[in-house]
C-alpha cells in the first residue's frame, strides 16, 4: 500500500467540487470549451447503468474464485463457466464492476496481443506469426460472444488509421507497413491527401490504414454484458467486495473480505493497475494515468466537416500518441498523450482530473480539426494503466500453483484480456497448451525499481520521449539505453 492508499471498494472518482477546467475569460476558447465537462467517463454516464449487485456476506467454497470485475476477470469468469458449466465460480470486485480501466477507456479492441506489431516484432519475433493469429482468433472470438449473447455495446470492425503527424513518423509508418506485410497482414500506405479523404485534419502528413485487425466498442456496456452472460451462465458476482488477503489452506485457498471469506480450489486474479494480492507481482506493474475527452454530439455539419465516412478508429505515431474514435451518437472521444505517474505508485481518485493535461489535450484535439471551433467538452476523466515495461500482458502463479494472476496489458487490453483470461485458466487448472507454450507467456518484465529510483526513472524517461517527440524522434542515450535492454514506459 502506497501514500493515499488505493483502495478499489471507494469506486468510482468523485466529481471535483469546483470544475477545475473552467473559465471565464472569452477570450480564452479552450477554457471555454472545458468549462462543465463531467467528471464521469462517458460510458458509465448513462441512466441505464446497472445497478451495483450485493457484496458478499458469509462464507463460500466454490472451484474458482474470480478477484476484479473488470474485462479480464468477466472475461476468465465467462469463459470458466462456459467450458465447464457445473463449475461453482465466484466473482469478487472491489468496487463496481467496469468502474477503473474497463469503463474509462477508448473502446478499440485491437487483435493485438503484443501492443502492437513493431513492439511484439521487437521482444518475440519467432512467434509473431502464432501471436497474431491467436490475436486474430481472439477478436473474431469476441465478435462471436458478443453476437451469441446478444451484447449491445456497439461492436463495430472499424479498422485503424495510423496518421503521420510529424516528418519523421512517415519513416516509422514505411516500416510498419513493410513488418505487417511481412506478416500478411493487410496494411495499406497513405499519401497525405488519400489520408485526408479518409479524415479530413490538415495536420496528417500521411497515414497506414489497416481494415483489419481493429474493432471499436462502447467498454462499459461490454462490461455490463459480459456480466449479464456471466451471471447466465452461473457466475455469481458480488461488488463491493475487496480481497484484503489469500491464505493457502492446502488444496484450498481462503479469500478474505471485510464481509466473508471464499475457499477456494483455484483463484484467478484480474486486479490490473492495483496492488496485487500476490504480492510478489507487485514490483512489475506501475499505475500510469490516461486522461481522455468527449465531446458534446456533433452536429450533422461538423460531422461531414470531419469526412471519417467509414469512422475508424484513428492514433498518431509519436510516442505520446492520441487515440481517437467517434461514437454512436457523433461524439469525439479523444484521448492519450500525457502518461503521468506518480510518486509512490498513486491511484488516488483526485488524479482523475488534471486541468493542465486537459487543456494540453483540447488545444491538440482543435489544432487537429480546426473545423470544430466552438464545440464543447462535454466529459473529461483519467484512469490508471498497469503499465509494465514490455508493454505486454503477463502472466503469474503463487501458492502452489492454485493461484493465476494477468496483468500488464499497459493500455491496449480491451481485446487481448480475453486471451489474458484463457492463459490465466489454462494456468490456473494445470494445463499446457500451444498457449501456454509461448515465450511471452512463459516470461516476465524486468520489473520496476522501489521509490525514490521507480518515480526517478519514470520521470527521466517521459522527458526523455517528450523530447525526442520534438526533436524529430532522435532518441537520446537513456532511450537507447532501454531500447537495447528491452525495457521502457508506455501508456
Ligand atoms: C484511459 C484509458 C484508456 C484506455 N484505452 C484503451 C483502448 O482504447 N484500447 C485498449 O485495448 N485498452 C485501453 N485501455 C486499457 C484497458 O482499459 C484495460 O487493459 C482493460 O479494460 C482490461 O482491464 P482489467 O479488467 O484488467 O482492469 P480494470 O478494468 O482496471 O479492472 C480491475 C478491477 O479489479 C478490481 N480490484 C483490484 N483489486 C481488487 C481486490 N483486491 N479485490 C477485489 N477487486 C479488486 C478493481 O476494483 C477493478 O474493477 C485504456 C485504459 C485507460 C485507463
Amino acid at each position: 500500500m502506497t501514500r493515499d492508499a488505493p483502495d478499489p471498494a471507494s469506486g468510482p472518482a468523485p466529481s471535483p467540487a469546483s470544475d477545475p477546467a473552467s473559465s471565464d475569460s472569452e477570450s480564452d476558447p479552450i477554457g471555454r470549451a472545458l468549462a462543465g465537462a463531467r467528471s464521469v467517463p462517458l460510458w458509465l454516464d448513462v441512466p441505464d447503468r446497472p445497478a451495483p449487485r450485493p457484496g458478499l456476506v458469509g462464507d463460500l467454497t466454490v472451484d474458482l474464485a474470480v478477484v476484479g470485475g473488470g474485462l479480464t476477470g468477466l472475461w476468465v469468469a465467462l469463459l470458466a463457466a462456459e467450458a465447464e458449466p457445473g463449475r461453482r465460480v465466484v466473482l469478487l470486485e472491489g468496487a463496481s464492476l467496469g468502474w477503473a480501466a474497463s469503463g474509462r477507456n477508448g473502446g478499440f479492441c485491437s487483435a493485438s496481443l503484443t501492443h502492437g506489431l513493431g513492439n511484439g516484432m521487437a521482444r518475440w519475433p519467432g512467434e509473431m506469426p502464432a501471436l497474431q493469429r491467436m490475436g486474430a482468433e481472439n477478436l473474431d472470438a469476441i465478435e462471436d460472444t458478443i453476437a451469441r449473447h446478444g451484447i449491445d455495446c456497439g461492436f463495430r470492425r472499424s479498422g485503424e488509421l495510423l496518421v503521420a503527424v510529424q516528418p519523421w513518423q512517415l519513416h516509422d509508418l514505411t516500416e510498419l507497413a513493410a513488418a505487417s506485410r511481412r506478416l500478411g497482414r493487410p496494411a495499406e500506405l497513405l499519401s497525405a491527401e488519400e489520408t485526408r479523404a479518409l479524415v479530413d485534419s490538415p495536420t496528417y502528413l500521411g497515414g497506414l490504414h489497416e481494415p483489419d485487425g481493429t474493432a471499436l466498442v462502447d467498454p462499459a456496456r461490454l462490461v455490463w454484458g459480459l456480466a449479464a452472460a456471466a451471471a447466465g451462465a452461473g457466475v455469481e458476482i458480488h461488488e463491493g467486495t475487496r480481497v484484503t488477503a489469500m491464505r493457502d489452506e492446502g488444496g484450498r485457498v481462503r479469500l478474505l473480505t471485510p464481509s466473508g471469506t471464499v475457499l477456494a480450489r483455484r483463484v484467478v486474479l484480474g486486479t490490473s493497475a492495483f496492488p496485487s494480492p500476490l504480492r510478489r507481482l507487485r514490483p512489475f506493474v506501475v499505475p500510469v494515468w490516461d486522461h481522455v475527452l468527449a465531446t458534446e454530439p456533433l452536429t450533422a455539419d461538423q460531422r461531414s466537416a470531419l469526412g471519417w465516412k467509414s469512422g475508424e478508429g484513428v492514433a498518431d505515431a509519436g510516442n505520446q500518441f492520441h487515440y481517437y474514435r467517434l461514437t454512436d451518437d457523433d461524439r469525439l472521444v479523444w484521448g492519450g498523450y500525457d502518461a503521468l505517474y506518480y510518486f509512490g505508485s498513486d491511484l488516488g481518485a483526485r488524479r482523475a482530473r488534471r486541468p493542465a493535461t486537459e487543456r494540453l489535450l483540447a488545444e491538440h484535439l482543435f489544432a487537429t480539426f480546426p473545423q470544430l471551433a466552438g464545440v464543447r467538452i462535454s466529459h473529461a476523466w483519467a484512469g490508471a494503466i498497469d503499465t509494465c515495461s514490455r508493454f505486454t500482458a503477463f502472466w503469474g502463479r503463487g501458492l502452489g500453483g492454485k493461484v493465476a494472476a494477468v496483468q500488464g496489458f499497459t493500455g491496449l487490453g480491451v481485446g487481448a484480456s480475453r486471451f489474458g483470461a484463457l492463459v490465466a485458466l489454462d494456468l490456473a487448472d494445470g494445463r499446457e497448451t500451444e498457449r501456454t507454450r509461448l515465450r511471452m507467456v512463459r516470461t516476465k518484465p524486468v520489473p520496476f525499481p522501489p521509490e525514490p529510483l521507480r518515480w526517478a526513472a519514470i520521470e527521466v524517461t517521459r522527458r526523455s520521449i517528450a523530447r525526442a517527440d520534438a526533436a524529430g524522434g532522435r532518441r537520446n542515450a537513456w532511450l537507447r539505453t532501454l531500447d537495447r535492454l528491452g525495457l521502457g514506459f508506455d501508456s
